[in-house]
C-alpha cells in the first residue's frame, strides 16, 4: 500500500513538470484565438487602464502563462498573420506586405504548408472562424489549406451590422458591380455564401461554440481551431447593450473600440463555458494573441509603449499573448522571455506529436519546454522586425533584453533595455555599441536573404520599391 502510495506520488510530480503529449488520446486541443488591431493596454490583466473590461479574458490569462513580451513577426494584419499559420517570417516568402486592396487573386504560395494542415495529416479535426486575410482565390482558401471547416469573410476587413452591410452589398449587386468592396461581402461557409443575421463577433462566437461542442463528440480526435475575429479592428461598430457599459468615457471611438474588445471577451466567456460542459477544458491549450498593436487613432492604447500598429517600436509588435492549458501548464505565472508567434507552429507540432513536413523551413522554436522551466529559447539570438518605407525601412531587433531599432522617427539606431525600459526611454547605443553594432550586423544578414515582395499592397507601394528605391538593405544596417 504504502509503495503504491510512492508510486502515485512520483508519477504526479513527473507529470506536473513534464509536457503531457504522449499517447493519441492525450493530445491536447489547440484553440487559438486571435485579436485584430488589439492594443497592449487593452486587456485587463495587463493592468494598464481601468477602463478596459476583458474578465474572461483575464481569468484565463490569470489562471495561464502570460507572455510580457509576446512579439508578433509584422506591425500588420497579413504578414502577421502568414507567420502565425506559415511559422515563416513574411519576408523570407515575399509576404511582407497587405494583399493587393480590393479583389486579389495572388495568396500566400502554396509550397508553405499552413501548420493547419500539418495539424489535419496528424488527425486533428481543424477549423477556421473569421477572418482570413491569406488568398482570397480557391487555391489559397481555408479548406484548401488544412481547414476542414471555415466560416467568416476572406478579406482584410468586415462591416459588424448585418442589417446595414447587407443592404449595401445587394444595391452594388443590383448596380451590376463585380468587384465588391470586401467590407460588405456575404460572410461564406466553406465556399458557399450565408445570409448572416448576427452582429459579426457574435456571430463567430457562436460558430466556434458550435464547432467545440461538436468536437466534444469526438473523444479520440483532438481538434485545432483558429478563431480570428476582426474585431476591434474598424470600422468601429458596438452593439448598443456593450456601448452601454462604457458611457463613461467622453471619447467616442474609445468607448466604440473597448465596447468592441468587450463583445470578444464575452465570446470568450461562452466559448469557455462549451469547453468545460463538454469536458474538453482541461486538455484545450487556448493560446490569446493580437495580430498587432493597437491604432492609436482607432481607439487603442498601447501605452507604456510606444506608437502601435505599423510601427517598430514596442507599440507595433509587442502584443497582448497567453497560454491557457489547465492539463500541461499547471503553474500560472508570467513568462519573460521573448516569444513570437513564429514559435508557434514547431510548439504546436511537438504538442500534437506531429511530423514537421517534408522540407518545411521554420524561423521559430518549440518554447514549450521553455516555459516549463521558464528558461529563454533562444538566448543570444534576435527577433527581427522590418517594416518597408519609401526611401528607407523601420527595423528593430529584438535579443535577451536588448532591442536596436531605427525607424523612420528615430535619427539613427537607438538600443534600449526594454526587459527594464518597455517604454524605450532612455537610448543605451552609447554605453553598449559593441552589443548595438552586432545586432545590427544581425539584422542585416538577416535581411540580406529575405526575397522580394511578391504583391504589394497599393500600386504607390510597388512604385516606391522599384522607382523610388524603397531599400531593402542599404544604409538602414550600417550604424552611421
Ligand atoms: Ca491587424
Amino acid at each position: 500500500m504504502k509503495n503504491h502510495a510512492i508510486k502515485i506520488l512520483v508519477a504526479l510530480s513527473f507529470f506536473s513538470v513534464a509536457p503531457v503529449f504522449a499517447s493519441q488520446g492525450e493530445r491536447p486541443n489547440i484553440l487559438m484565438i486571435v485579436t485584430d488591431d488589439h492594443g497592449y493596454a487593452d486587456v485587463g490583466y495587463h493592468g494598464l487602464d481601468d477602463d478596459v473590461k476583458t474578465p474572461a479574458l483575464d481569468a484565463l490569462a490569470n489562471e495561464g502563462v502570460i507572455f510580457t513580451s509576446g512579439y508578433v513577426a509584422h506591425p500588420f494584419c497579413g504578414p502577421s498573420r502568414t507567420a502565425l499559420l506559415t511559422g515563416r517570417y513574411p519576408h523570407k516568402i515575399g509576404a511582407q506586405f497587405n494583399l493587393p486592396v480590393d479583389g486579389s487573386t495572388v495568396g500566400i504560395d502554396t509550397s508553405e504548408t499552413f501548420i493547419s494542415k500539418a495539424l489535419q495529416q496528424a488527425g486533428y479535426h481543424t477549423g477556421a472562424i473569421g477572418k482570413w486575410h491569406l488568398g482570397e482565390e480557391s487555391p489559397y482558401q481555408p479548406n484548401n489549406r488544412g481547414f476542414d471547416e471555415f466560416f467568416g469573410f476572406l478579406g482584410g476587413g468586415h462591416k459588424y451590422f448585418p442589417e446595414q452591410y447587407r443592404p449595401q452589398y445587394e444595391r452594388a449587386k443590383a448596380m451590376g458591380i463585380t468587384r465588391f468592396n470586401d467590407y460588405i461581402t456575404p460572410l461564406v461557409r466553406n465556399d458557399k455564401e450565408v445570409q448572416e443575421k448576427e452582429y459579426l463577433t457574435d456571430a463567430f462566437t457562436r460558430e466556434a461554440v458550435d464547432f467545440i461542442d461538436r468536437a466534444g463528440n469526438e473523444e479520440a480526435q483532438p481538434f485545432f481551431l483558429y478563431l480570428a475575429y476582426n474585431a476591434p479592428h474598424v470600422p468601429l461598430e458596438a452593439k448598443e447593450e456593450d456601448l452601454a457599459l462604457f458611457s463613461h468615457i467622453k471619447d467616442k471611438k474609445r468607448r466604440t473600440y473597448l465596447a468592441m474588445v468587450y463583445a470578444v471577451d464575452r465570446g470568450v466567456k461562452r466559448i469557455v463555458q462549451t469547453l468545460k460542459d463538454s469536458g474538453q477544458f482541461d486538455n484545450t491549450l487556448i493560446v490569446f494573441v493580437s495580430d498587432n498593436g493597437g491604432k492609436l487613432k482607432w481607439g487603442a492604447k498601447n501605452a507604456p509603449l510606444r506608437e502601435g500598429k505599423g510601427s517598430a517600436r514596442e507599440g507595433g509588435h509587442r502584443v497582448p499573448m497567453f497560454f491557457h492549458w489547465p492539463k500541461g501548464l499547471k503553474e500560472a505565472r508570467h513568462y519573460d522571455a521573448p516569444v513570437s508567434t513564429l514559435d508557434f507552429y514547431p510548439t504546436f507540432l511537438a504538442l500534437a506529436d506531429a511530423k514537421t513536413p517534408a522540407g518545411k523551413l521554420l524561423d521559430g522554436k518549440n518554447v514549450f519546454p521553455h516555459i516549463l522551466d521558464n528558461t529563454s529559447a533562444r538566448p543570444g539570438e534576435s527577433l527581427f522586425v522590418l517594416r518597408h518605407r519609401r526611401g528607407f525601412h523601420d527595423v528593430s531587433v529584438r535579443r535577451d533584453q536588448w532591442k536596436a531599432v531605427r525607424t523612420t522617427t528615430t535619427d539613427g539606431w537607438k538600443l534600449y533595455n526594454v526587459a527594464q525600459d518597455r517604454a524605450e526611454t532612455k537610448d543605451l547605443s552609447d554605453q553598449y555599441p559593441h552589443i548595438l553594432a552586432d545586432m545590427v550586423k544581425d539584422a542585416g544578414h538577416w535581411a540580406w536573404s529575405n526575397q522580394p515582395p511578391k504583391w504589394f499592397h497599393i500600386h504607390k507601394e510597388g512604385d516606391e520599391w522599384r522607382d523610388a528605391n524603397m531599400p531593402r538593405f542599404g544604409e538602414a544596417f550600417q550604424l552611421q
